[in-house]
């Protein structure tokens, strides 16, 4: 653990003022973890306005070699904000601002600290849309989106964070302060450094501000529940509907468990036989989305283990998202404790990864439980266990490891939008071969000599 030399307070206190900084031990457990509930203090959480002020802690901290842990909101289910080895936590929250919603080319401008559903609404206020959704889009900050490369139920149709952000202001390890990209939709001057950062999770620098696409908004929509009483049926169907030329924006899974988890957030729930549902959404010009709506509609409607359902109202819409996005803490009541993995694999490779948790639920008698966005690929898989119970936690780590192992032998990924962080770094190894390894931690050195960003982070020991 890396103490901060007393007399680095009041040079740091010089550059943010007394106010926006704090080492109170109440506050200091307050920014000491994130989602996966593993915490470690830091020596100092400072909350900067702008660049410039970030710029100025970064050359003490590169000086003194202090760590420094750049956090959103604190949202990460990885362990990405922990200050494994002290240091500073720069809260990014007061980075708050839109700085303009350019209707004309279709950009925003903003703050690493905005709130990602409150970006949302301010763009849809002009007649724009941003279509990167997380389930925790109205807690999590933009900044922090770009650092995991988020996701959510749109991707399907519309892609990452990764895809809509073109251009960045970051503050190096060294207080340097660099712009990449442009606000054109186009531009190759240079290397893509836009994308390098993108998905780094705070371990190559701290992103200040953000330069986003922006789209029109699809005037139309329509939301289907599609419940079934055959799992792998239902797996199977995730292909099927998109092999049919029918694209939509949702195609989002649940198993039983998770059903069961939040049912009790609809008014009308599925039928108790139900072993697994989609949920599927079409959007665009209203002509295309009733054409695609009726091929989807004919797809299901001749199978006897399907049973369709279209939200006909504002409300049931609201209800359905309500219920999917309250799975990962309503899973909390079946078990006191949950390993929360989101691997990802080739979308028909779904029904085979479903079905070896499955297996592994069985093998290890364990309550496994899968949703998440299958339409591409990302499946959210929850291992559910109580931490008191030393042979459960024993047993839950086997099926992580089992978990990803088969993952990647279907031809997927250890994480599809969650990021490594503390979480998975024991297992980059599973994926990537060693020439690969060394190349990222040369890029890291080369970013961060003295290793002082977010150290601990992503890199097996
Ligand atoms: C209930 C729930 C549902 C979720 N659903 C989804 C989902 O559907 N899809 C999804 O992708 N994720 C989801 N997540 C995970 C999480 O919300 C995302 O990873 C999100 O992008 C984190 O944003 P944050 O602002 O909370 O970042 P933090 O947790 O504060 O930080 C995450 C990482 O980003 C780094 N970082 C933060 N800000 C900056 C910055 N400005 N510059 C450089 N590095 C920075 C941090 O160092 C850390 O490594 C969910 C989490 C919860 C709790």
């Amino acid at each position: 653990m890396t103490a901060i030399p007393s007399r680095l307070i009041p040079l740091i206190s010089d550059i943010v003022g007394s106010d926006n900084l704090t080492s109170r031990i109440e506050d200091l457990h307050c920014y000491s973890y994130d989602g996966t509930a593993r915490p470690h203090l830091p020596g100092l959480i400072v909350f900067p306005r702008n660049a410039e002020q970030i710029s100025k802690i970064m050359k003490l901290a590169s000086t003194h070699r202090i760590p420094v842990v750049p956090r959103g909101a604190g949202t990460g289910m990885t362990g990405g904000i922990v200050p494994v080895a002290g240091g500073i936590v720069m809260a990014l929250t007061k980075l708050d601002a839109i700085v303009e919603i350019d209707t004309d080319n279709q950009i925003g401008i903003v703050e690493p600290g905005v709130i990602t559903g409150e970006f949302q609404a301010a763009v849809r206020k002009k007649g724009l849309f941003y279509p990167v959704d997380p389930a925790s889009l109205k807690y999590c900050s933009i900044g922090g989106n770009a650092a995991e490369c988020a996701g959510g139920p749109s991707a399907v149709k519309y892609g990452v964070t990764k895809d809509y952000i073109i251009g960045l202001e970051v503050v190096l390890a060294n207080g340097d302060i660099i712009t990449t990209g442009a606000r054109t939709e186009k531009s190759v001057t240079g290397y893509d450094l836009t994308r390098l950062f993108v998905g780094s999770e705070g371990t190559l620098g701290i992103i200040t501000k953000l330069i986003v696409r922006l789209l029109p908004i699809p005037p139309h929509k329509q939301t289907f529940l599609l419940t079934s009483t055959s799992l792998r049926r239902t797996t199977q169907m995730v292909s099927e509907i998109l092999n049919h030329n029918i694209q939509p924006c949702t195609l989002e899974y649940m198993d039983k468990t998770a059903i069961d988890a939040v049912s009790s957030f609809m008014e009308n729930p599925p039928p108790e036989t139900a072993q697994a549902l989609l949920i599927v959404e079409i959007d665009g010009e209203k002509a295309n989305v009733t054409k695609q709506a009726a091929k989807f509609i004919s797809l299901v409607s001749d199978r006897s283990e399907f049973t369709l359902r279209e939200a006909t109202t504002q409300v049931e819409v609201e209800q359905i998202w309500q219920a999917r996005r309250a799975i990962s803490p309503s899973v909390l009541k079946l078990r006191p404790h949950k390993i929360g993995e989101d691997v990802a694999v080739p979308r028909s490779r779904i029904p085979e990864l479903v079905e070896y948790t499955e297996k592994l639920s069985e093998e290890l008698g364990l309550m496994i439980l899968t949703f998440g966005h299958a339409g591409d690929g990302n499946i959210h898989v929850n291992i559910m266990l109580d931490r008191s119970n030393g042979a459960e936690v024993e047993r839950a780590e086997e099926a992580k490891e089992r978990l990803f192992r088969q993952a990647i032998s279907l031809g997927g990924t250890l994480s599809g939008e969650h990021g490594i962080g503390l979480s998975k770094k024991p297992f980059m190894r599973y994926e990537l071969n060693e020439a690969t390894l060394e190349l990222m931690k040369k890029i890291k050195t080369m970013f961060d000599p003295n290793h002082i960003l977010n150290p601990g982070k992503i890199f097996p020991a």
